[in-house]
Order: structure tokens, then sequence, then C-alpha cells
């Protein structure tokens, strides 16, 4: 049920709410005394004792590994309930609320919460799991039928007392009205909770016949459990995708409207006004420089969009990897600002590599632009080598370089890093994507080493090309 990871999840202080967990923890208290006592006095069996333990033991586990569920927005849901139900409908009241307190006391101390926290959730769980044993009490009449009621009785007595009283808490400590926030957490709860009951009332029929049949529950419930944790990350990487969606349209409207700006303002000027000559090729080289980054912008996306689409297979041939590496560096030593050097460092002999010539230089040309737009300064090393069959190419940069953890995470498409590190220099978070996945339909790999400060090195390895 979803109960105490509401109350976790939502960063309840429950020092605001005094007024009900106190009472909540004295009325547990009591009731916990009051079921020793009456355990004392039963004198368990040892089959029982074992049975007991049993059921702590999963109902425990389930409270420690919480399940995301789709749909149920109120954090992770512990499936603890299955088992105390159980618990509550085969060993009674008593024995329920031992097994309450302990589950819930063995994960809350665990987890070092603060004292108020771990003595209002014991005292829900020892109350909850009291009412379903005394509820179930009554159902029982020897038969199956009556077995079968029992749980369902004991399920809705928990959940009647355990969410009504994490509504009162919650509500109190944030000052909002009690009926419609109970309403509204009976119906994100009450699905997840109609499953728990049934698995309980499954799990009762199957403990009266033998616990060790019970066992088969493990498997089913295991996998429902790891499957909700897997679905539960795959929707939340599409709504991260969704959100850096936004973040690239925003983006890109952002960076059209800045080299269209520059562009309207040069050429609105060059029409109106006598301008002497160098004036006058200062602003055209603006509206060159300008138009030729729009370009490549849309360049980019139009790359995104084929090679997302399957449209952008290569054509692969022998290519001289020193030659067109020398000319993508030519070309960037042309419009290179001043305290930057670049330069190619190479093996000899180098093997041709089998690849596509245009997706190679696109990607270098990529590598190259980054270093020089994310360095500023410093030198730029442009390295070739052969490696066992494979030609790497490496771009290495003295620039702020890039932490561990981002590292994955900047080949993925639209993925910037934080703005602080970049310092205002503009991006689509395109580049490195469209680099992965050339290099990977040329049967490469592609990899980044880095530390912040310490500067960039991208490398790239492509096969070399069979001699035909
Ligand atoms: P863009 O440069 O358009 O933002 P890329 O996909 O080329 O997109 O790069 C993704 C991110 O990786 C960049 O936003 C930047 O934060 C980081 N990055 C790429 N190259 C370098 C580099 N040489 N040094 C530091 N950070 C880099």
């Amino acid at each position: 049920m979803a109960h105490t990871h509401t109350v976790r999840s939502s960063r309840v202080r429950l020092d605001a709410s005094v007024a009900v967990w106190v009472p909540v923890a004295l009325a547990g208290g009591v009731t916990l005394i009051a079921a020793i006592a009456s355990l004392a006095r039963e004198s368990l069996s040892w089959h029982d004792s074992v049975g007991i333990a049993l059921l702590v033991a999963a109902a425990t586990l389930a409270e420690a590994f919480p399940v995301p569920i789709e749909g149920v927005a109120v954090g992770s849901t512990s499936l603890a309930t299955i088992f105390l139900v159980a618990g509550a409908t085969i060993y009674g009241w008593a024995a329920a609320a031992v097994a309450g307190f302990l589950t819930m006391a063995l994960v809350e101390l665990g987890r070092r919460r603060p004292f108020s926290r771990v003595a209002f959730n014991c005292g829900v769980y020892v109350l909850a799991s009291g009412a379903a044993g005394a509820v179930a009490d009554r159902f029982q009449d020897g038969t199956l039928l009556g077995l079968a009621l029992g749980a369902i009785a004991a399920a809705i007595a928990f959940y009647v007392v355990n969410v009504p009283l994490l509504a009162a808490v919650v509500t109190r400590s944030r000052g909002v009205a009690f009926a419609p926030s109970l309403f509204s957490y009976v119906q994100l709860t009450f699905v997840p909770f109609a499953v728990m009951a049934s698995l309980a009332v499954i799990l009762v029929v199957l403990w009266d016949r033998s616990p060790f049949v019970a066992v088969v529950l493990v498997g089913p419930l295991l996998a429902t459990a790891l499957y909700q944790r897997w679905i539960h990350g795959a929707l939340n990487r599409l709504r991260e995708f969704d959100r850096l969606k936004d973040e690239f349209i925003a983006i890109v409207s952002h960076e059209l409207r800045t080299p269209l700006t520059s562009v309207y303002g040069a050429a609105m000027t060059l029409e109106k006004q006598q301008l002497d000559e160098s004036r006058q090729h200062e602003l055209l080289e603006i509206i060159s420089t300008e138009a030729a980054r729009l370009s490549h912008l849309l360049d980019d996306i139009l790359w995104v969009n084929r090679l997302d689409s399957g449209r952008a297979r290569p054509h692969i041939t022998p290519v001289e990897p020193l030659a067109l590496t020398e000319e993508v560096v030519d070309a960037a030593r042309t419009h290179l600002p001043d305290g930057l050097s670049v330069e190619v460092l190479h093996d000899s002999p180098l093997p041709q590599v089998a690849a596509d010539a245009d997706r190679l230089r696109q990607v270098l040309v990529n590598l190259v632009e980054n270093a020089v737009k994310y360095s500023r300064a410093g030198r730029i090393q442009v390295r070739l080598g052969s490696h066992y069959g494979t030609v790497r190419f490496s771009v290495r940069d003295e620039g702020p370089g890039i932490p561990l953890s981002q590292q994955e995470r900047i080949f993925e498409k639209f993925y910037r890093l934080d703005p602080n590190m970049t310092r205002g220099v503009g991006g689509t978070g395109l580049g490195l994507y469209i680099c992965r996945e050339l290099v990977d339909a040329m049967n490469g790999d592609i990899w980044v080493e880095s530390a912040p400060g310490a500067g960039s090195t991208f490398s790239f390895e492509l096969p070399v090309a069979r001699a035909s």
C-alpha cells in the first residue's frame, strides 16, 4: 500500500503534527504490549513461530524494497500489506500486531529515521495489523470460504486504519483540509490496495494448505515487482526525453533567432547607410558567418532526422585518414580564435580506413569545432594512430573538461552540460549524438576521456580497410 512512502516522499514534518503522531504512537504502544502479553499467555507452537517469522521476514523485505507503481503518484508502494494481512488472518491479531511492529521498526531504524517518524509509522502498522487480525477472527469458521472472507475483511480493516491515519498526519502538518485529502488518497491507493488484497487472499489459502506451497507466490510477486520497476524506469526515461525535447525547441528557437537578428541588422545597415568600404566589408562578413551558423544548425537538425529514420546509410570505401584530417584541420585554422592552436600528430605509415569520407569528415569537423568552441585557448592536438586493426582518431583540447558522470550522457540527443560549465557557448546538444550515430554506422566506437579542469580527449576508431 502506498502508505509510509507517501509520508516519506512528501517531506512531511512530523513535529508539526504532534497531535496526530503522539496518540497514534501511544495507542500502538499499548496495543503492542497487550499483544505481547496475549502471545505469552497462549505460548505459541514451534510451527506457528516459524510461520510468523517467515511472514515478518517477507514483510520486512517488501517494506525495505518498495515498488514504484505507475499511475500511483505517491512515491513507491510497499507490498508488506500482503504479508501482514495474511499473518493477521492466519495467526490472529496479537501475532499480527507484533509482526507489524517488527516490520516497520526494522526498516525505519535501518533507515535512521527520526524518532517521531519511527514511532508514528510503527504505531500505524501495529494498529492496522491488529485491527486486521481482530476483524478476520470474526469470519473464521474452519471453512475455506471463512478463511478467504476473513482475509478480505482483514485487508479492508488494514486499509481503513492505515490510510486515514496517514492522511491525518499529512494534512495536519501541511495545514490542509482532511476530507478532500483523504478522498484523493483513496483514489490514488485503491487499485494497488485491491491487487494486494487479492494477493493476500491467495497467500492465506495457500498457506492454509502448507506454508511451503505458499512459496510458489514468490515467483509471480517478484516478477510483478521487477516488471513494475522496469516500466517505471522506462517511462521516466521517456519523461526525461520529453523534457529535453521541450528544452531543445527553446534552444533551437533561440539559436535561430540570434544569427537571424544579426543578419537582418547588418543587411538593414548596409541598405540604409552610406558606409566606407571597410565597414561594408565587416557587415558582409557578419552576414556570411551568421548565415553559415544558421545553415550549420539546420544541417544538424536534418541529420538527426535522417539518422533517426534510418535514411543515412554510409557508403564505405577505403579512405586516406591523414589527408582527410589535414584538410579538416587546415579549414579549422582559417577561423581559429587568438590563443588557440591546432596540430596534427600521426603514426606513419597509416593504413587506409573503411569509411564514408564525407561522414568521417563530418565527425572530425564536429569534434574539432567542439574543441575550439569549448576550450577557447590552449593547444588542440589531433592524433592519428593504428591500433589492432583499427585507426584511432583523437581530438585533445585543454578546455574545461567534462565530469565523469556526464561523459556518457553528452552523446545523447539534445544533451548539453550545465550552462555554468559551458559558459554561454551556443549549441543544441546534437553534434555528439550525430558523431556517435555516424561512427556506429561505420562500425566504429567513439568515447571521451576527460576530467573537469584537465581538458578533454574525444577518440573514435574505425576499421582498417581490407586490401582488395
Ligand atoms: P553542442 O556543442 O551543440 O551543445 P554537442 O552534442 O556537440 O552539442 O555536445 C554536447 C555537450 O558536450 C556540449 O553542450 C558540451 O557541454 C559538452 N562538450 C562537447 N565537447 C566538449 C569539449 N571539447 N569540452 C568540453 N565540453 C564539451
